[in-house]
């Protein structure tokens, strides 16, 4: 059984519908999580062509642009970045089909080892694998289950933007470096590949961190850099910041996953398998899930 706390599974593979917008948008679906993921793993690349002939996920691009010190230097070309049709969440939910059980909008407030196995709150289970950032974790269970790790996670602050028409340059995205606010733009328009006019800008870590209480009051910084580094006259007409208190280890294990050597608890999650990234991910819980089969 999987319980997750979100509305839907997914967690920061990230994907909301736009409401209320006042725009044409409404109904349309954006990344707000991760921008893209990245395929190395043979393993990995399977699914994700399995994924991309059932036309859940596509090769998005492996060229963005870089803005540095105020210009517009050039672009940068690196490995293939995928995305995915109907946002990233429906990644999720597509690898999630076979699972006989989820359970979403259930946010577990306690482990407790049993003699018949493991509790979360009242589900009783053999073994509990908690696939989230470890400090969320922490909280679950008595002090010293857990090891310790020592990474520290960095927050984000998505901001979405949305115009009434595209007036900036062909971009994919946009790396920018050296910002005091913004360090990334993506066009979900063109990730998504509808061309609708939606950018979605992260916030700069350090600057993040300053607004975690009220990551609206980033907006008016993230609309001025985000049209200063476009060159866009226009303002959106609407706007919307997300926080991500954990958004990404800033290191990671090269295990693969953790599991307490005799009690039924395991870890896994972006922090592991050389994290952090979607990728990781998944193989941190394909490993456990192998090795949990075999137990
Ligand atoms: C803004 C941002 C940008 C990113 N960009 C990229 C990128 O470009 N490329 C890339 O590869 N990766 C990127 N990442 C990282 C990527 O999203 C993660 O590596 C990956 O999604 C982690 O998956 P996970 O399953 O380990 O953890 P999560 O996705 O965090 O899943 C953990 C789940 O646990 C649930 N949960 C937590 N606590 C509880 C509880 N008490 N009870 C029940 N459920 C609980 C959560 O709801 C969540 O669904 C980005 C992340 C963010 C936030």
């Amino acid at each position: 059984m999987v319980a997750d706390r979100g509305r839907a599974i997914g967690g920061r593979m990230a994907s909301r519908r736009l409401r209320d917008t006042g725009t044409a948008f409404d109904g349309r679906v954006v990344d707000y999580g991760a921008s893209y993921f990245t395929v190395s793993n043979p393993g990995f690349r399977t699914v994700v062509e399995e994924m991309i002939t059932a036309g859940v996920v596509r090769p998005w691009t492996d060229t963005f642009h870089v803005h540095t010190e105020g210009t517009m230097v050039g672009v940068k070309t690196g490995p293939m970045r995928y995305a995915a049709p109907a946002g990233l969440r429906s990644v999720v939910e597509h690898l999630a089909q076979s699972l006989s059980t989820i359970v979403t909008e259930t946010h577990i407030e306690r482990i407790d080892i049993t003699d018949a196995g493991v509790r979360a709150d009242h589900f009783e289970a053999q073994h509990v694998a908690l696939c989230m950032p470890q400090p969320q974790a922490n909280r679950l269970v008595p002090d010293g289950l857990l090891p310790t790790v020592g990474i520290t996670w960095e927050p984000v602050i998505a901001v979405t933007l949305v115009f009434d028409e595209q007036q900036w340059m062909d971009i994919d995205g946009v790396f920018v470096n050296d910002d005091p606010v913004i360090t990334w733009i993506a066009d979900d328009g063109k990730r998504r590949g509808d061309d609708a006019p939606v950018l979605v800008a992260h916030v700069n870590p350090v600057f993040a961190a300053g607004h975690l209480e009220d990551p609206s009051g980033v907006l008016p910084n993230v609309i001025a850099a985000t049209r200063r580094v476009l060159g866009i006259e226009a303002l959106p007409s609407w706007s919307w910041a997300h926080r991500w208190s954990l958004a990404r280890p800033i290191a990671a294990l090269d295990e693969e996953f953790w599991m307490h050597p005799e009690l039924p608890v395991s870890l896994a999650g972006d922090a592991w398998a050389g994290g952090p990234r979607v990728e990781a991910a998944w193989l941190s819980g394909r490993a456990l899930g192998q090795a949990l089969s075999q137990t």
